[in-house]
């Protein structure tokens, strides 16, 4: 290609396009420095457009300045935006899990805008634990001895691992090797807590015989792990906790369940154990997520036997895995809630929505749009809690002309985004994890899309 063929060499100069007086305006708007750089970027990007081929001619030096203005609007939304989630999956990980409780807001917002005892006994005047105010109400929810909590589920499994285990082994079911997602694998964690790890039984049968016969004087932990996304079904055989439970007693050792999810009290209609039956079967130390099933903030909640507990407080691992004070807040104004009135928890309040509530939200958006199909549909408790269970719920179902491919991404692109379910080529708005307050936007997202 001769010189004067590429389409790179009519690409103006930054300082050019600054001389022009639709620059000036964006520049009292944004600000100089930041023009400059937004300009210098935007010529970047279409001199890669250009160069993939993508692009066959430079275009007008007012178009560059109009794409460099939506670069410089897009500056200013922050990356981490709230999503109108329409996938009806309620504890969806990838969009943050539990909404939390209005109380539960006001609580971070009051700590956050200034100091808090966050490590201050108000008694004495002395230095306090940070977990001094959660604990009592950790014990009296589950009936634990004593309660501990962290950053999030994996760091309570590391951090009791490394405690109680260190330098000696546990034992696992060949069942419960499970990846919880993320990479999350629980071989991988008893090798980090410094133990080692054995194996018994088979994928699908393990039977309380072969944990006794695994057990050797270096053994200190039976860790039974919730399978969390993954089941098994049919030709199947667990050890219990109770039963397992009772084998550590005998054998000197400690038995530790990682429920998953943290279900202060059995939901109805669910067979996941709640945290108190697990330790009224006998566990000596559970570890569980604080915006699964319970509904706040992303932490790891640590609940059993004060001998067990413990020698968690004194290991260093605590120190780097400890909570912050917004995560605090709101984790103990939610248990809080959850003593005095569980309803006003949204995971709660979700997972308890009637049919007549869906079909009316469902319909409320069909009247909005002007459009789409009621249907039936399944929604799902989501971050690996219960995941079997089928939980009736509606969906707004649309068949765009433009494709669901293409309107899930012109969705996700609007503000605010909106993510729905694909599902046989048509795009599904599940009404399950949405909230009444949120169907205006919905319904303007969805018409500006279907446009
Ligand atoms: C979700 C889950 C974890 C991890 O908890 P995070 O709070 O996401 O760190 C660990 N174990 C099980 C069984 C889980 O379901």
């Amino acid at each position: 290609m001769k010189d004067g063929e590429n389409p790179l060499r009519k690409l103006p100069q930054v300082q050019r396009l600054l001389e022009l007086p639709a620059a000036d305006a964006l520049a009292a708007e944004f600000g100089r420095a930041a023009l400059t750089h937004a300009l210098r970027e935007t010529l970047e990007a279409l001199r890669d457009s250009i160069g993939a081929g993508a692009l066959a001619a430079v275009p007008e030096a007012q178009t560059i300045l109009e794409s460099c203005r939506e670069r410089l609007l897009a500056r200013r939304r922050p990356g981490l935006r709230r999503t109108i989630n329409a996938t009806g999956i309620v504890l969806h990980t990838n969009l943050g899990r539990a909404p939390l409780a209005a109380e539960a807001i006001a609580a971070v917002a009051s700590i956050a805008s200034g100091y808090g005892n966050l490590e201050f006994d108000l008694e004495t005047g002395r230095r306090g634990s940070r977990t001094q105010a959660l604990e009592p109400l950790l014990r009296e929810l589950s009936g634990a001895e004593a309660a501990l909590a962290v950053n999030n589920g994996a760091a309570a499994i590391l951090l009791a691992l490394s405690a109680l285990a260190s330098g000696g082994k546990v034992i696992v079911s060949r069942g419960e090797l499970v990846e919880i997602g993320g990479g999350f694998r629980i071989p991988d964690v008893i090798r980090q807590g410094g133990a080692r790890l054995v194996e018994v039984g088979s994928t699908n049968k393990t039977r309380l015989a072969d944990y006794r016969a695994a057990i050797d004087s270096e053994t200190r932990v039976l860790l039974k792990v919730h399978q969390s996304n993954f089941r098994m079904i049919g030709f199947t055989a667990e050890a219990g906790i109770a039963e397992l439970a009772g084998l550590a007693r005998e054998r000197g050792l400690l038995l530790v369940a990682d429920l998953g999810s943290g279900l202060l009290r059995p939901l109805p209609g669910m067979r996941e154990p709640s945290l108190g039956e697990a330790l009224a079967a006998g566990a000596d130390l559970l570890t569980c997520s604080g915006d699964k099933l319970l509904g706040g903030p992303q932490a790891g909640l640590i609940l059993g036997r004060k001998a067990a507990v413990d020698p968690l407080r004194q290991h260093p691992l605590l120190r780097a895995l400890r909570l912050d004070k917004m995560s605090l807040a709101a984790l103990e104004s939610t248990l809080m809630l959850h003593r005095d009135a569980p309803e006003r928890v949204p995971v709660q309040r979700m997972l308890a929505q009637t049919e007549d509530v869906l079909q009316r939200r469902a319909g409320q958006l069909q009247a909005l749009l002007g459009g789409g199909t009621v249907e039936c549909t399944q929604a799902f408790a989501g971050g690996g809690s219960v995941p079997e269970e089928r939980i009736a719920s509606r969906a707004l179902v649309l068949e765009p002309r433009i494709g669901a491919e293409a309107a899930a991404s012109l969705l996700r692109a609007h503000d605010p985004p909106v993510i729905g379910r694909i599902h046989e080529g048509r795009l599904l708005l599940d009404l399950f994890t949405v909230a009444d307050e949120d169907l205006p936007q919905l319904a303007a997202a969805v018409a500006s899309v279907l446009r």
